[in-house]
């Protein structure tokens, strides 16, 4: 009788981070001082209210009057492989965190997937055994993962529910934390006792938004239509992370039953076949930087909105890549028409720093970490703004809610272009990082910027149309360009002989 009364006590820990292991060689590891770290109390100082998973994990907590007792939380940016030091540190917090925090009567998650550290291919499945172990077999755990994480059987295992976010841009982060928190209870209560089985697909494709129009939407639907079955608790698919050198960087479907485990693969199974019969809608097609850019001055309407893929931080890449920036300059757009957001480089925001509003440098700009980067370019400089690079994510945004800092950054107008400089690389979400640097971008003709697809959420309201372009760079969609040492097994595009199999 005590038991049922007294509140259900869950711990909360995490490591977020999607490894670009190709980036390393150009910007290094990463360090453990690259990391967001929150401990204890902190976390839920961070995140409560945010569109993140610990923020569903707060809200689902609330919702049911259980106790979360907070760990550790580490995020980074996504970047290059991570110091092996850094992510046993982390991994220590957190494993500590949860022992001081026993007796407990479950364990939630936050997890990207796609975390590599120098020592450790498969830091999530790592940290999941470690907390498997600590714990013991019978104690319920729950990890929300990013949809791009690259599910390993040292995953699956560990954890009695994997659930990774559905959407792309993931705007449904805070959903997901708040259902591992519903279905984490009704395992604790003994109403749902949930088998999972995972379908890996020996294939590489670059990854794409799972907005309307784009393959990705119709496997969701596809699963979504599975996931009605009675019986099945979540039909989901990991998209993978293809900008790592480990041994299945591939997507795979995972379903979780209740107790049925033929229904789950029965499940995993047609939606991966749906996947592999369609793989061709996986190949891009996007124009070069400098055709994009003249579709964009030719448009009628506006803005236009233009996403340069292959230099995207969010892909872990160092985000200072010139190719597109260049292309602009190059068409010569009319003054105060088109503006550009971020490029790192922390050398000329410190020049821009030093020289002060109000004055002209001369500018070196970008171009300096690696061969796909795209030369500097070497230019005047006006210096319109300086600010503190701190902002948040508005509503109806990736992350909504959540705080950013991105250290000292700057306003340059170049050739008439606005140009946002950056001390550090970080993809674009929204139109904040512009406004705060004095411009509205809903009065420009083109809205130049870094990122895939989280950019989507935040200017669809804003963006008469989007333009992909693409050209050399360590996010590139031209999968098949990047070395391959580690491979497990054949996969396509790579191979045509690779196979589905039962
Ligand atoms: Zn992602």
């Amino acid at each position: 009788m005590t038991k049922t009364l007294a509140p259900i006590r869950l711990a909360v820990g995490g490591i977020i981070h999607e490894t670009n292991t190709y980036a390393a060689e150009f910007a290094g590891m990463t360090p453990l001082s690259a990391f967001e770290r929150y401990y204890g109390e902190d976390i839920a100082q961070a995140f409560t209210g945010s569109n993140h998973q610990v923020g569903g994990f707060i809200e689902g907590a609330r919702r049911h009057g259980a106790t979360l007792l907070h760990t550790f939380l580490g995020q980074a940016t996504p970047s290059g492989t991570i110091e092996g030091a850094a992510y046993a540190d982390m991994k220590q917090a957190i494993l500590d965190g949860i022992r001081q925090a026993l007796p407990l009567d479950g364990i939630l998650l936050a997890l990207h997937g796609a975390g590599v550290a120098d020592d450790v291919e498969d830091i999530e499945g790592d940290l999941v055994a470690a907390v498997r172990a600590l714990v013991g077999p019978a104690m319920p755990i729950a990890a929300v993962y990013d949809l791009h994480g690259n599910m390993t059987e040292q995953m699956q295992q560990a954890c009695d529910l994997t659930l990774p976010c559905k959407l792309y841009p993931h705007t449904d982060f805070q959903e997901r934390g708040i259902e591992s928190v519903d279905l984490l209870l009704r395992m604790i209560r003994g109403s749902l006792k949930p088998v999972t089985y995972v379908r890996r697909l020996p294939m590489l494709p670059y990854i794409v938004t799972t907005n309307t129009g784009f393959v990705p939407a119709d496997v969701n639907e596809v699963c979504r239509k599975l996931g009605q079955q009675g019986g099945v608790i979540d039909c989901s698919w990991f998209h993978g992370f293809p900008y790592a050198d480990i041994a299945a960087p591939c997507p795979a479907v995972i379903c979780t039953t209740d107790g049925d485990l033929a229904l789950a693969k029965r499940c995993a199974d047609e939606a991966a076949a749906w996947i592999w019969r369609h793989r061709e809608d996986f190949r891009p097609g996007f124009p070069a930087p400098a055709a994009g850019v003249a579709q964009a001055m030719a448009a009628d309407t506006g803005p236009i909105v233009i996403n340069e893929y292959a230099d995207n931080p969010g892909g872990g890449t160092p985000g200072d890549g010139t190719h597109l920036l260049r292309a602009l300059l190059e068409a010569r757009p009319a003054s105060g028409t088109c503006c550009f957001a971020s490029i790192n480089d922390i050398a000329v925001v410190r020049q821009a720093v030093h020289a002060g509003v109000g004055n002209t440098i001369r500018v070196s700009l970008g171009g300096k970490m690696g061969r796909f980067q795209g030369e500097p370019i070497v230019a005047d400089a006006y210096v319109k703004a300086i600010t503190d690079g701190r902002f948040t994510n508005r509503a109806g945004s990736m992350f909504e809610g959540v705080h950013f800092d991105l250290g000292a950054m700057c306003r340059l107008v170049i050739q008439g272009v606005d140009v946002i400089v950056a001390s550090r690389a970080e993809q674009i979400y929204d139109a904040e990082p512009f406004l705060l640097h004095g411009i509205d971008a809903a009065r420009y003709k083109i809205i130049a910027l870094k990122g895939a697809n989280h950019f989507r959420a935040g200017f669809r309201t804003l963006a008469a149309k989007i333009i992909t372009v693409d050209s050399e760079g360590l996010s590139t969609a031209a999968i098949t360009s990047f070395p391959r040492e580690r491979l497990a097994a054949k996969v396509w595009p790579l191979d045509d002989g690779a196979i589905l199999g039962e």
